[in-house]
C-alpha cells in the first residue's frame, strides 16, 4: 500500500499502478512488464485508504476512463485525463 515511487515533476507519492501521476498528469514510467502486472484490484486499496482518511461522498469517477479518482487527485492515475475540481 505504501507509496514505491515518487513524480519526478512534482514529488507527488506514485503507487506502483499508477499510469500518471495524480498531480501533474506527468506519465510515469513503469518498469518494463509491470503493464503485464497491473490489475483492477490495486485501485481497492487506494479506495479503502480513501475510506478510511474521509466521511461521504468524496470518491468520483474519471470522466475519460471511469476510473475511480480521490478527491486530492488532479489527474487520473490511469489515463491521465485532468479531473475537474469541484471544491
Ligand atoms: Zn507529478
Ligand atoms: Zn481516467
Amino acid at each position: 500500500m505504501a507509496a514505491s515511487t515518487f513524480c519526478d515533476h512534482c514529488g507527488m507519492a506514485l503507487y506502483s499502478d499508477d499510469v500518471y501521476c495524480v498531480g501533474c498528469g506527468n506519465p510515469t514510467n513503469p518498469a518494463p512488464g509491470n503493464e503485464a502486472q497491473r490489475r483492477p484490484e490495486r485501485r481497492s486499496t487506494r479506495v479503502v485508504l480513501a475510506l478510511k482518511t474521509g466521511s461521504h461522498g468524496f470518491l468520483t469517477a474519471c470522466v475519460r476512463c471511469g476510473g475511480e479518482v480521490l478527491p486530492g487527485d488532479a489527474y487520473c492515475q490511469l489515463c491521465g485525463a485532468r479531473l475537474p475540481r469541484d471544491v
